[in-house]
């Protein structure tokens, strides 16, 4: 069954940088999965997803456009450290997550006061050419709920 419109993939990954560096690798968990031609998914990798069948292993490179955005300039907000999720304590360089209007974002921790906290909240992959290698675990056709919902259930995405 070839990756098209309303199919449900799963599929395992790893992110590398430029220099080689793993930045993420989907093989500590469970494969990840989405619903496809929904943009779910980063554009230039449900691109590179399309017409794809269980088993198939490759490799694409997007430009930070394609993938998790450009760095903007100026960033930088104080929030409560209330707000920030992910750790106990803070230090500068490490990623939290804030809920935002926007939904959960991932923000990096620049300077950490004792009520206030200053985030950068470009993605910290953000202006990054990534190279994503992707194994394609499964395939099937979504059901009416995955379709109405705009997302996939069940392993590797949401759980309601
Ligand atoms: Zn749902």
């Amino acid at each position: 069954m070839e990756i098209t419109k309303d199919k449900v993939v799963q599929f395992h990954y790893s992110v590398r940088d430029t220099d080689g560096n793993e930045i993420e690798n989907s093989r500590r968990g469970e494969p990840m999965a989405y619903l496809h031609g929904h943009q779910n998914m980063l554009s230039g990798l449900e691109k590179a997803m399309e017409g794809r069948v269980a088993g198939d292993i490759f490799s694409v490179t997007l430009a930070p456009e394609e993938a998790y955005g450009k760095r903007v300039e100026n960033a930088e907000q104080r929030v409560p450290v209330k707000h920030l999720q992910g750790a106990k304590k803070w230090r500068p360089g490490m990623v939290a997550q804030v809920h935002t209007e926007q939904g959960v974002r991932q923000v990096q921790v620049v300077k950490v006061g004792k009520f206030m906290v200053t985030v950068d909240t470009n993605h910290p992959l953000a202006g990054k050419t990534v190279t994503f290698d992707v194994e394609v675990i499964d395939v099937r056709d979504a059901t009416s709920e995955e379709r109405d919902h705009g997302h996939a259930h069940g392993v590797g995405g949401h759980h309601h």
